[in-house]
């Protein structure tokens, strides 16, 4: 399990700010407080108001991984056993017009994951007391999100979950 952190994809982590940003609160932007280095990439990274270049960002995530990682295998579980069936046959989304008039129903694979996520697993108790401007919070925010959507796609797989009910034949 990876926390998505190589280079690429941390702007999921939502610490990034483009240096012109900066450039317009600061009139000298400082180098990174880790490496000491002048900034090249074209954003930054603001931890607790401090700005590190892209490397030595991920350098940090990478870090606090594993902890951040053992700690939602150990604590993400599903919290009842009695888990619901999805059959595509009753997919249901709203139309545009529909959403739009506030009508947001919708029974779909993505909804059906997320009603296992919130219901039937620990995520939204895991997760409540997270403060999401912390940073190692939201480094433990994305691991027990990891880890849940893998528990929740095991059970998926394991357990036959998203199936046709209906036999015709
Ligand atoms: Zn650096």
């Amino acid at each position: 399990m990876d926390l998505g952190c190589g280079e690429e994809s941390l702007g999921s982590f939502g610490w990034s700010i483009p240096i012109e940003e900066i450039e317009e609160i600061l009139e000298v932007v400082p180098p990174c407080i880790c490496c000491e280095e002048a900034f090249v990439d074209e954003a930054i990274y603001d931890v607790n108001g401090e700005y590190y270049c892209k490397a030595c960002f991920a350098e940090m995530v990478r870090e606090l991984q594993p902890e951040a990682l053992a700690f939602a295998t150990e604590q993400c579980k599903f919290i009842s056993d009695d888990l619901p069936i999805f059959d595509p046959l009753e997919e249901y989304r709203p139309t545009r017009e529909e959403y739009e008039a506030g009508e947001k129903y919708a029974n779909t694979e993505n909804s059906f994951r997320c009603q296992l996520r919130h219901e039937y697993t620990n995520y939204d108790s895991l997760i409540a007391g997270l403060d999401r401007d912390v940073f190692y919070d939201q480094i433990i925010y994305a691991a027990i999100r990891a880890r849940i959507m893998e528990l929740v796609d095991e059970a998926i797989v394991q357990r036959d979950l998203i199936r046709y009910e209906r036999e015709d034949d």
